[in-house]
This record gives structure tokens, sequence and C-alpha cells, in this order.
């Protein structure tokens, strides 16, 4: 059998991540592939240095997309840092901040646990403790924007308290990148993570990281080499560091970063304050139509993330059906639950290029109608009136 060439349908997307992706992407990327050396593609890295440093809020010389998902962000933050017999402070209250401890017990590290119900933000006064109880902890890691729940933490607040202690931060920005404020130097930050596919609206891929004058000396001053090489940053900036000459470290992913300067530059010309606040207004008008069908948030308002509303599903209803219908019948994907809450809830992302009133309409209408295929009693009518209302408000 001859396989033939892939054409995906084209989706909406409105899960955790991949949002979807803007046109204007897609066609950056379809761009001739230059060499990774040539000086026109440097110039274009000085670029999205700059855009970086734009998106994060900071001046640091170390920012740069790592040529791998947000998960190798992730990796590349504690493997660069962290060394055996180190104690970390890890806040976990969803699936990521999991990932965190497992990253930190395989470099060989303690990592000691500060748990919040899934659903809640990182509590302060318990790190608060936990930094008093482990004054020698390097490192306070925690998740800003916890995509399996939807729950936003108070990342200035933890920082202070961080700094307080005189112990780094760690801090997962994957879906906050983009979605709602981050202040990387003016919340002291030091070694932050995000991802290409949630509030930039890339494809998945590149994790933009930073880091601080403070990491980078706790890098400079470590006791062992960094056990991976890949991600090593000594050896990375001799490709992505600004005052020398680059040479080669990897082949960088040429057309995966056009898309990413090109994702970078509409984020420039639209603002941080303009994303954050459209981010805010169709999660308004999205929330009023959810809350119209009968569907109540996991979150409390005050901690909610307006790009990840995770809601509870319905007594009675068919989960996996639900989303089924939504697939087939409008071509629009949502996220299901993970882990302990699979099953339980539906993740609806607002991210990036998603979060327009397109489709929080087109999300209304299926999911009304997705429910009232397995209970008349749903109606997306009220759903689209109360959204609309909102919209007008
Ligand atoms: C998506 C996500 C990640 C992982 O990113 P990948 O690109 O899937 O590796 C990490 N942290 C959070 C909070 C995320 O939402």
């Amino acid at each position: 059998m001859k396989i033939q060439p892939f054409l995906p349908p084209k989706r909406t997307l409105m899960g955790p991540g991949p949002s979807d992706v803007s046109p204007r992407i897609l066609e950056a990327m379809a761009r001739p592939t230059i060499g990774h050396l040539d000086p026109l593609f440097v110039q274009m890295m000085d670029e999205m240095k700059q855009l970086l440093q734009y998106a994060f809020q900071t001046q640091s010389e170390l920012t740069m997309p790592v040529s791998a998902p947000g998960s190798a962000g992730m990796e590349t933050c504690f493997v660069n840092l962290i060394e055996a017999g180190d104690q970390v402070i890890v806040c976990s209250n969803g699936v990521f901040g999991g990932r965190m401890k497992e990253n930190v017990t395989r470099v060989g590290a303690e990592a000691i646990m500060i748990e919040d119900e899934w659903g809640q933000p990182v509590d302060p006064n318990k790190v608060e403790s936990a930094l008093k109880k482990y004054p020698n902890a390097k490192a306070l890691a925690f998740v800003h924007a916890e995509t399996s729940t939807g729950a936003r933490s108070d990342a200035k607040a933890l920082a202070q308290l961080a700094q307080a202690h005189h112990t780094l931060t760690i801090v997962d920005t994957v879906t906050s990148l983009g979605g709602i404020e981050i202040d990387v130097d003016g919340w002291g930050l030091d070694a932050v993570y995000s991802g290409s596919q949630k509030c930039l609206s890339c494809t998945p891929g590149l994790s933009p990281i930073t880091f601080s004058e403070r990491a980078q000396h706790t890098l400079q001053n470590r006791k062992s080499p960094v056990q991976s090489w890949f991600l090593d940053l000594n050896l990375v900036m001799g490709y992505w560091g600004s005052n020398q000459k680059r040479s080669y470290h990897h082949t960088a992913p040429i057309n995966a970063l056009y898309g990413l300067h090109e994702a970078l530059c509409i984020l420039q010309e639209e603002g941080l304050q303009a994303a954050w606040q459209r981010h805010n207004h169709h999660h308004q008008a999205l929330r009023a139509g959810l809350e119209a069908l009968g569907l109540s948030f996991v979150v409390a308002p005050e901690y909610r993330l307006p790009q990840l509303n995770a809601v509870k599903i319905p007594d009675g209803i068919d989960d996996a059906k639900v989303r089924q219908h939504l697939l087939e019948q409008a071509g629009l994907e949502i996220g299901a639950g993970l882990g302990p809450m699979a099953g339980q809830i539906w993740r609806i992302g607002l991210m990036g290029h998603s979060a327009q009133e397109a489709n929080v309409k087109l999300c209304l209408q299926a999911l009304g109608d997705a429910l009232g295929a397995q209970n008349p009693d749903f109606s997306s009518t009220v759903a689209l009136t109360a959204a609309n209302a909102q919209y007008e408000s």
C-alpha cells in the first residue's frame, strides 16, 4: 500500500495546548530554510532574544528558546541549577508540580514537597514555613499557571518569600506567558521556562527560558558538570550567547524558530497588557455562557486562569461522548481531566489566538448541543445569550 501525504483536518483548538496557530505563523514557518549560522539567521536570533526579553519582562542576557518542548525547558532549569545532595522545596497543586519533583530526584537532590489540593493555588504560608524549616534549600520551585486545574498561584508573593530566605526560584510559566501578567525582573524570578504552544500560539516544540544573574552565578559556581550534555547552558550559550562568535552546538530548528519569531512579533504588536486583557475579556464571556449552561468552575474566581477554564462535568453526562460530539460535529477540541480529575472535569482553553469571540461562541454552541443530545434540559441558546450579554456589558 502506498501511504499518502498526511492532510490534517481544520480544527479549533480549545484544550490545554496546543492552541490555534495563527496563519501568519504557519506562513512564516514555510519560508526558505537557511543555515543556522547564516549571518541573517543570527540577526533573527538577536531579535528573538529581544522579543523574549519583552515577553518575560526581563533584561537578562540569558534569555533564549530551548530547542525542545516545555518539558525540556523545565529540565533545563533543574539540571543546570540543582546538584546531587541539594534540597529543593517543590510546590505541588497539580500535574506539573509532580513533574518538578521527578526532575529534582533524578538529579540526586532531595525534594521537599509542599502539597496543596488540586484546584487551589500554592499556599504562601506553607511555603514560608518550609523556607524557615529548610534554610539551606537551594531553590523554591512552583508552577505559576497550573494547566491541569486552571489555578493561578501568586508568583510575586512566592518569589518575595524566596528572596527573603536567599533561595532561588524555579518557575513554570508555560501556560502563563502571554496570557496573564508575568514580570520576571520586577518580581525577581530566577529560572523561568515557558512553552511555544500555549498563549504564544506557536507550534509545539520550543521552550523559551530566562535565567537571572543570581541563577547564572549559581550555574557558574557548580561543583559538578551538568549531567545533561544537550541541556548544559554553558555549552548552549556558545550558540545563543551574544558577546561571542556563535559556534555549533546542535542544529537549531530553523523554521520552528521563524514561527516563534513571528508569534512574538504578533505579541509585541498587540502589546502585553492588551494580550492579558483580551484573554480576560473572552474568559468573562465564556464563563457567563458556561455558568448559564449550569456548569460550575473548579477554581475560585480570584485564582482562576482566564486561559484555562476548568469546569465540572454535570452528573449523568458521558464525558467521552461529549468530547467526541465536539470533535466530530464542530471540529472542536477541548481538554479532558488529568490524574484524579479524569472524567470529572473539562479544560477549555482560551490561549493566544484561540482567545477570540468566534471561538467562545463556537464552543458554547457546540457544548450546549453536545450536552443537549444527552439531556434536553441543556440548551446552547441560553449559553449564547449569556455570553452576548457579557460582551455587550
Ligand atoms: C504544557 C505544560 C508543560 C509541558 O510542556 P510540553 O511542551 O508539553 O512539554 C509544562 N508545564 C505546564 C504548566 C504546562 O501547561
